[in-house]
């Protein structure tokens, strides 16, 4: 039913630089409440996506130049980066991105600007909190002092804190531990459960994202060359040869 797809990105071409083709039409639909996996190796094409839909192709000197990107039926894709925040849909960026000279908390309340109300605004934070009780500990450390695991937590706490209805995370497992990398994936998946965040995922470690979507899609070279559930991708004799590491 197309009534419950929040995002649909339909057949999106991007180029950098007037001339690199980087994707070659990408179409993907994600259903409301799901985490969608979007997979490949380095340079497939994954950031590239998650950038266009969040419209922050333009300082990397990218464009969409074709196909088209809806949000609930309605078009996004001329929307700028701070409507999108308003609108629900947030982004995390790949390598964590918290300012290391403030505070966890004062980095949480960065991701609280487009939202007014102050009672609000701690109600948020104490949900942050209740999600990231590491966070908490460390919530008057400076980010700089903190470890990859909590500044990844931070990165998307903050984005948790302007009550994101879609939450595109790029690549939330790079430079961790697998045991820091599967208590993120929890928090996600609760958030996903109890907040009823949407997530799309863009990741390398196709294995740790598998058993924590619902969905995926695997990418090659920006086209999308297979897309199947999770459990139907993961046990796929080839998705398993070329993405697992096992034969
Ligand atoms: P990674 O995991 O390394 O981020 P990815 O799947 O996210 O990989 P992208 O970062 O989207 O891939 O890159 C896709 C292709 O676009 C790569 O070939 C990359 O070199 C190219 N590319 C990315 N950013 C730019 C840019 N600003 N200018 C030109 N080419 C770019």
């Amino acid at each position: 039913d197309s009534k419950n797809i929040v995002l649909n990105v339909n057949g999106i071409e991007v180029i950098y630089n007037h001339v690199i083709l980087v994707l070659k039409g990408v179409s993907l639909s994600v259903p409301e409440g799901s985490i969608v996996a979007i997979l490949g190796g380095n340079g497939a094409g994954k950031t590239t996506t998650l950038r266009a839909i969040s419209n922050l192709l333009k300082a990397e000197r990218g464009e969409v130049t074709k196909g088209s990107i809806d949000l609930r039926g309605e078009r996004i894709d001329n929307l700028s980066p701070s409507d999108l925040v308003k609108r629900g849909v947030v982004q995390v960026m790949e390598g964590r991105h918290c300012f290391a000279h403030l505070t966890i908390e004062e980095n949480l309340m960065t991701g609280s600007y487009t939202r007014k109300s102050k009672g609000e605004i701690a109600a948020n934070l104490e949900k942050v909190y209740n999600y990231f009780p590491r966070l908490k500990t460390r919530r008057t450390s400076q980010a700089a002092y903190t470890s990859g695991g909590e500044q990844q937590m931070c990165a998307i706490g903050r984005a948790i804190m302007a009550n994101p209805s879609l939450v595109l995370l790029d690549e939330p497992s790079m430079g961790l531990a697998p045991q820091i990398v599967e208590e993120v994936f929890n928090i996600v998946q609760d958030l996903n459960k109890k907040e009823k965040v949407t997530f799309v995922l863009a990741e390398q470690n196709t294995n740790m994202a598998l058993k924590y979507s619902d969905y995926g899609y695997i990418m090659e070279s920006g086209r999308i060359v297979m897309d199947g559930t999770a459990s139907d991708l993961a046990s796929n004799e080839d998705v398993k040869e070329f993405y697992l590491g096992v034969g």
